[in-house]
């Protein structure tokens, strides 16, 4: 439980004008606060109507005020919420009088570390709240509200049970130094070592699609001056009703911008000059484009339906497949059904769209779509993705476990095979937090909002 009974609090909605703004207060003042705000002893969960007044009785605004008696609140604790206009004056107003009444502000994330410490979620869940305030696409929503209903963690849960059992059996032989595990024990603990590391590898590998649901699918399109490439893009962003931001690339001079394509966000990076024989000016710019490519999730090629097909860059070239890239062939109003004077490689899936006239383009965001969602390892309705917090445990989970193997596989000492069972464990229980790490917290926590 909670150590600390100190109140917190701080503003829940982003700061500026807004119709309503929600100021958060979670700990112990949260009823006596609640009583002397609201005139009267607060009824649990039921909004009430006041007039706000400060330590000194002027009325700051008039509030809506609800009560949540701990623990069936948020974070646990005893819990009020107010709802303000939406002027930032009177929210700051109202949260210096609540400091002068005790409260402290709230650190970034201390109101879900409260919920997470006083057992209202689990770890995964708490980083779940953060994926769905911050979930950009149909798919990292969906994730989200997956993992924050548990998802992830009735899978952890299922999983240590079961190493629990294979421990168990372990553990029973340690206190007979001079005999070795039987020979029907050392077959269940191998087969069970086995179906865990086979788990915990699909886990894994639903960390390329975590990052891709988290940060967006990154697409590089490639094309020379002219082949469509900004019209496409506008067509698609229209298409979807799409936010389109341009946001400067991270590394390099590329423009990066982010859009929606069906469920997906995607982090589109419009690479320069595809010039076979570049200028030494130009090979800079193409030694960028390498670097992208090899870093790309999905490569958009794009071909003028009119020319013939340029050949690209051995590097980059090189570095396309069937499984990363798509040829997106545009102008195809141009040439109707004939295939026009180009042909294009068959390795390729390709998709002919008229960028002008939006032929195809529907065909285009389904096979997008199509080809991210080939990313999930897993196909089934729930969706898991694991951050990288996740994936670095299931690393020393799947380490620890490889060498309990080994151990088993020499017939060593049961005691060592117990350690090397028992940090699979505690890996593995530091996905749902089952463990007392003060600092992996606090790190973990301060990635969060203030007011979250
Ligand atoms: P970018 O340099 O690759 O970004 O190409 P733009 O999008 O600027 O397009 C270059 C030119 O091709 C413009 O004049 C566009 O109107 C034209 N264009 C783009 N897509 C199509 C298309 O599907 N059909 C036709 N007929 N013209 C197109």
């Amino acid at each position: 439980m909670l150590t600390t009974t100190e109140t917190i609090a701080a503003l829940a909605t982003p700061v500026g004008t807004s119709a309503v703004a929600l100021v958060r207060v979670s700990g112990s003042l949260a009823s006596v606060l609640a009583e002397t705000i609201g005139g009267r002893a607060p009824l649990p969960r039921h909004a009430l109507r006041a007039d706000y007044r400060d330590q000194s009785g002027n009325v700051v605004d008039d509030v809506l005020i609800t009560f949540f008696q701990g623990p069936r609140s948020y974070t646990g604790e005893d819990t009020l919420e107010i709802s303000t206009h939406g002027n930032p004056f009177i929210a700051q107003t109202i949260l210096e009088d609540l400091f002068s009444r005790g409260c402290r502000a709230a650190e970034p994330g201390e109101f879900t570390k409260r919920a997470f410490l006083n057992g209202r979620m689990e770890l995964s869940q708490a980083e779940a709240v953060m994926d769905l305030i911050h979930a950009r696409s149909e798919r990292a929503l969906a994730a989200a509200h997956q993992q924050l209903r548990g998802s992830l963690g009735r899978r952890m849960t299922a999983l240590i049970d079961h190493l629990l059992l294979l421990l168990a059996r372990v553990e029973a032989y340690i206190d007979f130094p001079d005999e070795d595990l039987p020979l029907e024990d050392v077959e269940v603990v191998r087969r069970g070592t086995a179906e865990l590391r086979d788990e915990l590898d699909k886990l894994l590998a639903t960390n390329h699609y975590g990052d891709i649901l988290r940060d967006g699918v990154k697409t590089v399109i490639l094309g020379e001056p002219n082949v469509g490439k900004s019209s496409l893009l506008n067509r698609l962003v229209g298409h979807n009703r799409a936010l389109v931001s341009p946001e400067p690339g991270t590394t390099r001079d590329f423009i990066e911008e982010r859009l929606t394509v069906g469920p997906h966000l995607l982090r589109l990076i419009d690479t320069a000059g595809l010039n076979p024989n570049p200028a030494p000016l130009e090979k800079l710019g193409m030694e960028k484009t390498v670097e992208c490519v090899e870093e790309a999730d999905l490569i958009l090629w794009m071909a003028d339906a009119t020319r013939p097909l340029p050949s690209l860059p051995v590097d980059v070239a090189a570095r396309l497949t069937s499984a990363n890239t798509m040829i997106v062939l545009n102008k195809i109003d141009l040439v109707g059904d004939l295939a026009g004077p180009i042909t294009l490689p068959e390795d390729f899936p390709s998709i002919k769209v008229s960028a002008l006239t939006g032929v195809g383009t529907d065909l285009l965001t389904e096979a997008i779509s199509q080809f991210v969602d080939a990313f999930r390892v897993e196909q089934g309705p729930e969706i898991i993705a694991v951050n990288a917090r996740h994936a670095q445990a299931l690393k020393r989970a799947i380490s620890a476990l490889a060498a309990a193997t080994i151990k088993l596989e020499r017939n060593e000492p049961v005691e060592l095979l117990a350690s090397d069972l028992r940090e699979t464990l505690d890996a593995m229980g530091e996905i749902s937090g089952k463990i007392d790490n003060e600092r992996m917290l606090d790190r973990l926590f301060a990635t969060f909002c203030i007011g979250k």
